[in-house]
C-alpha cells in the first residue's frame, strides 16, 4: 500500500479576470499557487494535489434558501443587496463561487480519508443562508459542515474560525443546530458591525499581540476538543490577524500566525479528528507579501504531515 499523501485542493479558476482597483485581492489564489510552487509543493511526493468540481446546488440547498440561490446565480436586481456583498455580479464571478464551494467540500472528503487536507482559498464566513455579505457569497463553512452530517454521518462537527472578522453567517446558520459547534476568535471592534452569537465567542481588543491571542487558543481549543469530542474540525486559517493586514486590527507577527496554524492542526491531529482547513481572509496590495501570509498553513500541514 503506498503511503498517503498530503491533500491540497487547488483550481487555477479560483482567480479570475478582476477589476484590477477593486479592494478584495482576487488573484491572491493565483498568487498563493505560485508561491506554494517555489516553495517545492509541486514536487514533494509526500504532497497530492486534487482539481476540484464546482458545488452542486443540492449541496449549497442544505444552507441557503432558493430565493437566496436564484439571486445568487442570475444577480440582484436590487442595488442595496448587490451592495451588500462588496463584490461586482458576473457569471464569471458565480463560476468561481462554485468552484470555491467545491473546493472546500473536496477538502472535507479529502480530510476525512486522511486526516488532514487544506485548501487554496474557502472561509466565507460572512454569507448568510439568504444573503451575501462582506465578500462572501456563499457559506463554504457552513456548506461543508452540513455535507459531513448528512452525506458522511458525523455526528459532532466543531468549526474553529481564527479569521479575524466573526464568522456571523456560520453562526447564524448554526443558531439551531447543536451538531455544528461555532467557535469564533476575532476583532471587537471589526466587521461584521452587528455580531451574532457564536457556540462560542472571544472578541478581542485592537492591537491583540501573538502572546494574548495564542494565550486565549490554548485555553480554549484543547478544551472544545476534549469536551465536545468532534468527529470533524473546519479550520478558518483567515491571515488577516497579521499585523500587516489591510483590513485586520491585529498585531500578530509572522511566527504568531505560524504558531497558531500549527496548535490548532496539531491538537487535531494528536486527538486524532480530522481537520479540513481554509485560508479564510487576507487583504495587502502587496500579493506576494500576502500569499507568502497565507502559505505558512500549507508550510505547517506538511511539516505535521512529515511528522506523523
Ligand atoms: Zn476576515
Amino acid at each position: 500500500m503506498t503511503e498517503p499523501r498530503l491533500p491540497l485542493i487547488h483550481h487555477p479558476g479560483y482567480s479570475f479576470d478582476w477589476p484590477a482597483r477593486h479592494p478584495f485581492p482576487m488573484a491572491k489564489f493565483h498568487a498563493l499557487r505560485a508561491r506554494l510552487s517555489e516553495l517545492g509543493f509541486d514536487d514533494d511526493p509526500a504532497v497530492e494535489w486534487i482539481t476540484p468540481p464546482p458545488a452542486h446546488d443540492r449541496q449549497l440547498l442544505r444552507v441557503h434558501t432558493p430565493a437566496y440561490l436564484q439571486t445568487f446565480h442570475l444577480g440582484d436586481a436590487d442595488p442595496l443587496a448587490r451592495k451588500r456583498s462588496g463584490f461586482p455580479w458576473s457569471p464569471a464571478l458565480v463560476r468561481r463561487t462554485l468552484l470555491e464551494v467545491g473546493g472546500t467540500l473536496a477538502t472535507l472528503e479529502a480530510a476525512l480519508r486522511t486526516g488532514l487536507a487544506c485548501n487554496t482559498a474557502g472561509g466565507t464566513h460572512h454569507a448568510y443562508p439568504d444573503a451575501a455579505s462582506g465578500y462572501c457569497l456563499l457559506n463554504d463553512l457552513a456548506i461543508a459542515a452540513r455535507e459531513a452530517i448528512e452525506m458522511h454521518g458525523i455526528r459532532q462537527v466543531l468549526i474553529i474560525d481564527c479569521d479575524v472578522h466573526q464568522g456571523d453567517g456560520t453562526a447564524w446558520a448554526f443558531r439551531h443546530e447543536p451538531r455544528v459547534f461555532t467557535f469564533s476568535i476575532h476583532g471587537e471592534h471589526n466587521f461584521p458591525f452587528t455580531k451574532r452569537e457564536s457556540d462560542l465567542d472571544m472578541a478581542l481588543p485592537r492591537g491583540t499581540g501573538d502572546e494574548d491571542y495564542l494565550t486565549m487558543l490554548e485555553r480554549h481549543v484543547p478544551a472544545l476538543l476534549e469536551r465536545l469530542q468532534p468527529e470533524l474540525v473546519l479550520y478558518d486559517a483567515g491571515a488577516d490577524v497579521h499585523a500587516g493586514d489591510r483590513l485586520g486590527h491585529f498585531e500578530l507577527s509572522h511566527a504568531g500566525v505560524t504558531r497558531r496554524d500549527r496548535f490548532v492542526l496539531k491538537q487535531c491531529l494528536m486527538a486524532d479528528i480530522p481537520v479540513a482547513a481554509v485560508i479564510g481572509g487576507g487583504y495587502d496590495r502587496d500579493l506576494a507579501a500576502l500569499a507568502d501570509r497565507h502559505a505558512r498553513l500549507h508550510c505547517v500541514a506538511r511539516e505535521l504531515w512529515r511528522q506523523r
